[in-house]
């Protein structure tokens, strides 16, 4: 029976839960809105399938990025409505034309963020678009293999643990699935963004019918997040949100993004999309800030698919060195904020607005008074002693990526 002794291990995905025959392990929300598996010990017959299908206690495999290509869709309206440069849309158009079905992150009705499959390129819009915040995705798992069964083509899309998930769920490789995961910073908890749903409706005073969190009206790099009330777009700047500034700041992740065992090569997947961030520096031809995407082709399955929508694309090969140069989260986790759990702790007794305002605040005071000297973190107020103790003993324990 699967045991997690350490939250940092856990990442939500829920193969565990998919394949235990005894439907014995519910996946539920701990204190901060963090999905866990929870068993029901009285009906657990020891068979150890949930252990088995485990990313994380068997790990899935190493890739080896192929080749790595610069690339964005040329229908400009496809590019408009995705996050970066539209390689997702392209892949499962063509996936979709091919009597396939595809998997992916969508809003339903009620704004909640879980994994749905559609069949129909009219409702490719509904998985289009970066949606921060962790999706339900193992209720679909059953589903995928049911579509693999029936030799559809699938494309399963996803963080690098859902797809390292979904992996241990199915237990063999199927030549007709196709995944594809992203560069990942991280995902904060469902509570947390219930709770800032919340905090626009009143304060906004309307109906949120549908959000964008990428929104590239003033461009790819100034990109705006979307308040949508039926028609009316109500338009803020990531920089001023209070939920972008919160979701940067290292302190709403899920514990196991910490410290992710699914960066780099370690990764199940086919392909890897991601933001070409620095792609000004290295191939200014390929950047005119309206979204420019890496794509890792790790496998030869991936290549493949790529290159069955070349047509649609402008894509340029670079070196892997190059494209991650200045994408950190490619290759390494978000590094711990001290402040982490202070930060639900307190959410669950305050209001939203006044946590998230309490702690934006002492981010941009220490902002002005920590500096870094010789691996130290020296904190220039009355508790500067103290600061530094605790950052000290966090960095020689290695907690910080
Ligand atoms: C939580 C999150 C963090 C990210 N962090 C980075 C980063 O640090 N650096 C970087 O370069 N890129 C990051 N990305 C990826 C990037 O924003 C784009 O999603 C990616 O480049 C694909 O862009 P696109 O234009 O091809 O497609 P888009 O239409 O923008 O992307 C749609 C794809 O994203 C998936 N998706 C959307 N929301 C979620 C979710 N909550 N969980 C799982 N899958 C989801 C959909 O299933 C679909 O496959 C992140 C994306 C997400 C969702
Ligand atoms: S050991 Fe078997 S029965 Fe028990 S929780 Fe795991 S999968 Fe279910
Ligand atoms: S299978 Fe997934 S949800 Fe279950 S314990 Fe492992 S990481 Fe957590
Ligand atoms: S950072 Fe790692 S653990 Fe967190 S959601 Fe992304 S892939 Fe999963």
């Amino acid at each position: 029976m699967i045991d997690i002794l350490d939250k940092t291990d856990c990442t939500g995905c829920g193969a565990c839960a998919g394949v235990c025959g005894k439907s014995c392990i519910d996946l539920l929300p701990d204190d901060d809105g963090f999905l866990y598996p929870v068993i029901d010990q009285a009906r657990c017959v020891s068979c150890h399938l949930c252990e088995k299908a485990c990313p994380v206690i068997n790990y899935p495999g190493k890739v080896n990025a192929e080749k790595t290509f610069s690339a964005y869709a040329n229908d400009s309206s496809i590019r408009r409505t995705s996050s970066s440069g539209g390689v997702f849309y392209l892949l499962a158009e063509h996936i979709l034309r091919n009597h396939g079905v595809v998997f992916g992150a969508a809003f339903n009705p009620n704004l909640i963020v879980e994994h749905t499959c559609i069949t129909e390129i009219r409702d490719l819009p509904k998985l289009q678009m970066s949606k921060y915040v962790q999706s339900r995705s193992h209720d679909v798992y059953l589903s995928v293999k049911q579509y693999l069964a029936k030799e559809r083509p699938v494309l399963f899309t996803g963080t690098p643990c859902q797809i390292a998930g979904l992996k241990g769920y199915l237990k063999k490789d199927y030549d007709h699935l196709y995944t594809q995961d992203i560069i990942c910073h991280g995902v904060p908890s469902p509570l947390l963004w219930e709770s800032h749903k919340q905090y626009i409706k009143n304060s906004m005073g309307i109906t949120l019918t549908n959000v964008e969190f990428r929104n590239k009206t003033k461009g790819w790099r100034n990109y705006d997040i979307n308040y949508i009330d039926r028609q009316k777009s109500h338009l803020i700047s990531h920089d001023d949100d209070d939920y972008m500034k919160i979701y940067f700041s290292k302190i709403c992740l899920r514990p196991s993004c910490y410290r992710c065992a699914f960066k780099g090569e370690n990764r199940a997947s086919d392909l890897t999309l991601g933001d070409f961030w620095g792609v000004e520096k290295v191939m200014p031809e390929m950047d005119d800030n309206k979204g420019t995407s890496i794509v890792f082709c790790n496998t030869e399955k991936g290549m493949d698919l790529f290159s069955e929508i070349s047509d649609k694309l402008t894509c340029k090969e670079v070196s892997y060195e190059e494209a991650v140069a200045s994408n950190p989260m490619a290759l390494k986790s978000v590094s711990e904020s001290f402040r982490k759990d202070r930060f639900y702790r307190i959410l669950k007794k305050r209001s939203y607005q006044k946590t998230v305002h309490r702690f934006l605040k002492q981010q941009a005071r220490m902002k002005k008074s920590v500096a870094l000297k010789n691996d130290y973190i020296i904190v220039k107020n009355e508790k500067g002693a103290l600061f530094a103790v605790l950052w000290k003993i966090v960095h020689r324990h290695k907690y910080l990526a």
